[in-house]
């Protein structure tokens, strides 16, 4: 009999809404594949290569974009690429593994496109105040580079209701049990298929 395929779990929604700290709570109690990502930003302290990211230059990025397989969706965000390397993706869907991608808005939108059966799940932050909070208190970025991505949180939010479902991270023990309630209905309705 074929292999099922696993299920592509797609998490979004603004730089600093909590989805690294929701996928690593997740990743205690759900098994899936954590597809890492290339970027062309610079590392930060604590950031390994081949962990946190694949981190490239601008070069490698673009030939990788007009290479054969690429990525499964990739996007600029405030100056910088990000992109999910396709071919690994594909081989742990095809092994039955479910795949979890944590991704901004625009790259979710191209695999949304480009894989149907994709379950996508925009994480909500419970205000943008306390957005800014969070971003400020990451202490990874200046404040210019704050406010960029604060303003990109404004039109990314503008569009939640892309996406089939809304988790709101005002507590992240819930948010994780709502996207397990999320996969809970979506592997028994691929069951159904
Ligand atoms: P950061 O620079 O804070 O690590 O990431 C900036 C934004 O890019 C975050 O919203 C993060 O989820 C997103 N991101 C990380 N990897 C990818 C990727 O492969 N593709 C896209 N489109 N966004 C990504």
């Amino acid at each position: 009999m074929a292999q099922k395929r696993g299920l592509l779990l797609v998490m979004t929604g603004a730089s600093g809404v909590g989805k690294g700290t929701i996928r690593q709570e997740l990743e205690k109690i759900e098994d899936y594949h954590y597809s890492i990502s290339w970027t062309t930003r610079e590392s930060r302290p604590g950031e390994e290569h081949g962990v946190h990211y694949f981190f490239k230059t601008r070069d490698e990025f673009e030939s990788e974009i007009h290479s054969g397989l690429g990525f499964l969706e990739h996007a600029e965000f405030v100056g910088n690429y990000y992109g999910t390397p396709r071919a690994a993706v594909e081989e742990q869907l095809q092994m039955g593994r479910n795949v979890l991608l944590e991704i901004e808005v625009q790259g979710a939108m191209q695999v949304k496109q480009a894989m149907p059966e994709a379950i996508l799940i925009f994480i909500m932050p419970p205000s943008l105040t306390e957005l800014k909070n969070r971003l400020v208190g990451r202490a990874t970025e200046s404040l210019e580079k704050i406010e960029k991505r604060l303003a990109k949180a404004r039109s990314e939010i503008l569009m939640a209701h892309e996406f089939k479902y809304c988790v709101l991270n005002d507590d992240v023990s819930r948010a994780v049990e709502d996207i397990r309630a999320i996969i809970r209905a979506e592997r028994l309705s691929a069951l159904r298929l």
